[in-house]
């Protein structure tokens, strides 16, 4: 399937898995829609992600790939690696041909970069991998191997959001010369915290304009904690809790069951909305008190929390990988212990009962997201990568 705009002539073929809106996509599309001409994206599935790049003039094409893919997991050992990967030579075929008529393979998720990658070094184009991924002992020790070892071999320079990526990378025995980290970019005027839409959202939901009101902001996912947010608001009997976001994957629908479950317990009856996934999520942060990011396992990066501090809105996540890392603990934001819910009950308290705190923390948050995360900086950081590895290949097609 093809969607929009013309074909710009030996673009930067940018890859990814999936069409649904993760974090990752929505990085990648930021990056790209800085200079849509360059690039032409190819997804293994089809999905929400292939009309948000038309919307920006972006070429994409959705090639599904085998079935055994989707079943290829962090804990996958040979056979699934073998079972995932095999039937791949036409697909694989199709994106050789697509790359040898590009300047740059650019791989976006793990899975892409093993095809993308195996593509580039079959035309001979040069690659660069974003690692969106901590390779950490939630891994398997053979996925971990088998990344390292694929990356040597098929990708010239990877960029990690974080060091806590990096850091993963090199631990798992990759190189460190070959790994850079550039954070995800934001546009800061974009997440503007005004009194209107904090109203008109209030007024939506049904929520009262004094109400104390918290939110997640996540696909529904064990590792991402909802769970623990639950047991946290359960001990504050004055907090609503939003959680924003769907089971977006295979095997999450049967946690967003067991959340559904807990929220209709005595505790937290009444005091827990599901708002399932929303396009509007950045309007949705302006009328919360403040927004959690509860994981139980190191975000890769976490854009949550860099969009909860530009929007000037009390930031409250675990102390865990990336938000370590995005978040100055009470200068910008607080850092509780993961799976902790007495503690992350007692930071909420803070930031609701101390309104001077909640500001200041508040304020200071909006000034360091801005200077740190501004997209028109990330953009010319990341499109020097590219150009290290093929001079050239940003610069836009003649007219
Ligand atoms: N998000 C959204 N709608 C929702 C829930 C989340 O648009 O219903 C957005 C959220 O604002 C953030 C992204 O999805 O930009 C999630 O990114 P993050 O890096 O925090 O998590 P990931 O899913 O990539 O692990």
């Amino acid at each position: 399937m093809r969607s929009s705009a013309s074909a710009p002539v030996r673009p930067i073929l940018v890859v990814n898995q999936t069409a649904q809106m993760g974090g990752g996509e929505l990085s990648m599309l930021d990056l790209l829609a800085g200079r849509p001409g360059l690039f032409r994206v190819v997804l293994f599935d089809d999905g929400p992600l292939v009309s948000r790049l038309s919307d920006v003039g972006i070429d994409c094409e959705v090639m599904p790939v085998v079935e055994g893919l989707a079943h290829f997991r962090r804990k996958a050992g040979i056979g699934a690696a073998v079972r995932a990967f095999s039937g791949m030579p036409s697909p694989l075929m199709r994106l050789a041909a697509l790359a040898d008529r590009s300047r740059l393979v650019y791989t976006n998720s793990q899975k892409a970069a093993f095809l993308g990658g195996l593509a580039a070094r079959l035309s001979g184009v040069p690659c660069v991998w974003h690692q969106r991924t901590v390779l950490d002992s939630y891994y398997s020790g053979f996925a971990r191997i088998a990344t390292v070892t694929a990356s040597e071999l098929l990708c010239d320079r990877m960029i990690a959001p974080t060091r806590t990526c990096a850091e993963g990378y090199v631990a798992s025995g990759g190189s460190a010369d070959r790994v850079l980290v550039i954070p995800d970019g934001f546009d800061p005027p974009r997440f503007v915290r005004d009194a209107g839409t904090r109203m008109r959202v209030r007024t939506a939901l049904g929520l009262e304009s004094d109400r104390n009101v918290v939110g997640c902001l996540s696909r529904l996912t064990r590792w991402k904690g909802q769970h623990v947010l639950l047991d946290a608001v359960a001990r504050l009997p004055e907090v609503t809790v939003l959680l924003v976001g769907d089971a977006l994957f295979g095997g999450d629908a049967e946690y967003a069951d067991s959340l559904r479950e807990r929220a209709g317990q005595p505790d937290l009856r009444g005091r827990v909305r599901f708002l399932g996934h929303r396009d509007d999520a950045v309007d949705i942060l302006c009328a919360l008190d403040a927004v959690i990011v509860p994981s139980v396992e190191s975000e890769a990066f976490g854009r949550v929390a860099i969009e909860g501090q530009l929007s000037g809105v009390p930031v409250i996540a675990s102390d865990l990988g990336g938000s370590r890392e995005t978040i100055r603990q009470r200068e910008t934001g607080l850092l509780v212990p993961p799976e902790n819910p007495a503690a992350l009950a007692e930071a909420i308290a803070l930031v609701l009962d101390d309104p001077a705190f909640a500001d200041g923390l508040a304020g200071r948050a909006r000034r360091y997201a801005a200077e740190t995360f501004d997209i028109h900086g990330i953009r010319t950081r990341t499109y020097a990568v590219f150009e290290e590895v093929a001079p050239g290949c940003t610069e836009l097609p003649r007219e």
